[in-house]
Formats: structure tokens, C-alpha cells, sequence
């Protein structure tokens, strides 16, 4: 159920309005963009509950349609989120990349790397340290080592870092680290690890499961939110399909429907859903193209080296042609890409 207060609510009469929703063991979630104040009431009420409360004084309508997702749906904020990552806001006016290799491995690679997408035009840095690896016997990140050296590679280019969590008990380590916690798609389900990113305050990437529908993402999403965090980003990174021309089916429809039913932001992985890296730049497009808020996109400097993920990342010289095709659009949507002048001035 939700509620949706008048303009002219007195601070007074909302917290009345909330002692009485609370008085029946139901919890509530406020919203408030500028002069609206929406309440979703979340847990199992009475009959004729709904009446009372919008018999309230400072109520002006309530909807008793339930949402599955109270703290995370379009209705619950009338006013899309922004989330600030470091110095960086994403679901703002402005389009904001995300750019870096799939694994750190070095220090000589995430500096080259760092510098190199910094230059043209990545306002955040990306780099796995834990890496969730379909077989064993693949490399399977630097661990701790890899979000120190993402963490001196922040240092020297300012560029905030955003970085993978695959366990709850690996949560407090990221969070001194980076600036935002990435849960990758095969742990877009893990309810713990969720409810763990969820306790700290650092904002959450969160990426869609292989064969998660949008639904599940958005309940997964609300874990987070409704353990407290309520800075959580959206990612589209390509669904399993029956085709193998691609690695992933990148679902640009995404967009739009999470733009219906969130008010989170919502970006995109190009990478992941290629697999390949002459398809990432017509990916990326299509997804600002789409409405998507950012994007996050795999560059390594020398990819036939890469330890993971090489085939899909671009060249530091296929990021720049990448962002100027991505900048073209985004201006002419009126998005224009947020560039790193910005990040030291916000
Ligand atoms: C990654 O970002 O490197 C990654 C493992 O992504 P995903 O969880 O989308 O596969
Ligand atoms: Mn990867």
C-alpha cells in the first residue's frame, strides 16, 4: 500500500501519520522528492486499513495496489534517484563511464590502464580483485593486493574505484577500499551477500543474473534497499540465450522497463553481453541510445595478455574512439558524458 501525503503535510502530522501506520507492526518506507512525501507500507494489514489511513489528516491518496518492491519501485519516489559514487553522480543529468580492466594484475597495468581511460573521458575506474571464475583453474584475482593497488591507482588519478564483492564476510575489506561494491550477476541472488552490501553505506552496483528476469533483479535490488542502503545502481549485462554469436543477449529493453518500474539508476555493461570486442562500441551506443544512465566497459592496454575477460576489452585506443561515438549521442539526447573536470569541482 502506499500512501501519498499532501503538499502541505506539517512535519507533525507525518510523524502522526507514521506512529499510526507503525502502531499496527507494519513498516514503512518514506520517499520525498521536493514537496512530495510518498509512504509505502510494507507487511500484512487489515481490511479497511487503507481507509483509515487516507482518513488521515495530511494523507491525499493512498493506493492499495502492492507493490512488490515498495522501496525500490517507480511509485515509491517521485523523482528518479541519483547515487554519488566518490565525487560522481550517476542517475544525474549527466552521462557518467565507467571504464577498466576486468582483473587488476598488476601495478604496471592498473596505472596504465587508470591513466588511459581517465584521459578519454571514464570518470570511475573499474578493476576485479575477487573474481567469481566459471572454472576453478582460472585466475582468480589479487585478493586484497588487487584493492590496494586499485586504491593508489585512485590516488594518482583521482578517479573514484568500484570493484567486485563475491562473499558477505569479504564486505567491511571492499568497503575500506573502494568507492562502490560491484554484486556480479552470478550473485545477483545470493540473499546474504545482498543483505551485506546493504548494511554498509557505500553504494552497490548491482548486476542482472545470466538468466534473471527484470523482476528478480528489482527484488534483489530491494534486498539492498530495504536493508538500509538505499544507494543502488542497475546493471544490464546480458542475458544467456540459445545463440552463441554472442556471449550474452544484451537486453536493451531493459532500460526502458526498469525506467517504468525504478526509480534507481540504470547502466550498462557492454562487455560482458559481447564477448567480443568489436561489438562493444555498437552496444555501448545503443544503450545510452536506450536511456540507460552509464556505462561500464572493459579496456585493457595490451588484451592479448589480459588474464581474464581479454577478447571483450576494448584497446585504450578503442575506449576513445568508443567515447566519442557515446559522446555524440549522449549530447544529442542533451545527457552530455560527465568528464573529470567535474569530479574535482562537485
Ligand atoms: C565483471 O564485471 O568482470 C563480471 C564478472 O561481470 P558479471 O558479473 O556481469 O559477469
Ligand atoms: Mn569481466
Amino acid at each position: 500500500m502506499i500512501a501519498t501525503l499532501t503538499v502541505d503535510c506539517t512535519l507533525a502530522q507525518k510523524a502522526a501519520i507514521l506512529r499510526f501506520i507503525e502502531g499496527y507492526g507494519l513498516r514503512v518506507h518514506v520517499g520525498e522528492a521536493g514537496s512530495t512525501t510518498v509512504v509505502s507500507v510494507i507487511g500484512d494489514y487489515e481490511p479497511g486499513m487503507a481507509e483509515s489511513i487516507a482518513a488521515l489528516v495530511g494523507v491525499a491518496s493512498v493506493s492499495t495496489e502492492a507493490p512488490l518492491y515498495p522501496f525500490v519501485a517507480r511509485e515509491a519516489r517521485n523523482a528518479p534517484t541519483t547515487v554519488r559514487v566518490g565525487e560522481v553522480v550517476v542517475g544525474g543529468p549527466e552521462i557518467v563511464v565507467i571504464a577498466g580492466p576486468c582483473s587488476v594484475e598488476s601495478e604496471g597495468q592498473i596505472d596504465r590502464i587508470a591513466s588511459g581511460v581517465a584521459k578519454n573521458g571514464a570518470v570511475l575506474l573499474r578493476g576485479g580483485a575477487f573474481k567469481p571464475r566459471t572454472s576453478p583453474y582460472s585466475f582468480q584475482g589479487l585478493g586484497e593486493e588487487g584493492l590496494e593497488l586499485l586504491a593508489a591507482a585512485r590516488e594518482a588519478t583521482g578517479l573514484g574505484v568500484v570493484s567486485e564483492c563475491v562473499a558477505p564476510e569479504d564486505v567491511p575489506l571492499l568497503n575500506r577500499y573502494v568507492d562502490m561494491l560491484q554484486v556480479g550477476s552470478r550473485n545477483m541472488q545470493n540473499f546474504r551477500l545482498l543483505s551485506a552490501v546493504g548494511e554498509q553505506p557505500k553504494p552497490v552496483l548491482l548486476k542482472r543474473g545470466l538468466m534473471s528476469t527484470i523482476e528478480e533483479l528489482l527484488l534483489a535490488a530491494e534486498y539492498i534497499v530495504g536493508s538500509g542502503n538505499p544507494r543502488v545502481i542497475l546493471c544490464e549485462r546480458g542475458i544467456r540465450s540459445f545463440d552463441t554469436a554472442t556471449r550474452g543477449i544484451l537486453d536493451i529493453s531493459a532500460v526502458p522497463v526498469l525506467k517504468e518500474r525504478t526509480h534507481l539508476p540504470v547502466i550498462i555493461d557492454p562487455s560482458h553481453a559481447a564477448g567480443r570486442r568489436s561489438l562493444v562500441p555498437s552496444l555501448a551506443a545503443a544503450g545510452i541510445a536506450a536511456g540507460a544512465d552509464g556505462l561500464i566497459i572493459e579496456v585493457h592496454d595490451r588484451p592479448e595478455e589480459a588474464l581474464s575477460d581479454g577478447p571483450q576489452s576494448l584497446t585504450l585506443e578503442g575506449f576513445a574512439e568508443t567515447m566519442k561515438t557515446v559522446s555524440a549521442i549522449a549530447n544529442a539526447l542533451d545527457r552530455p558524458v560527465a568528464h573529470r573536470h567535474a569530479i574535482r569541482s562537485t
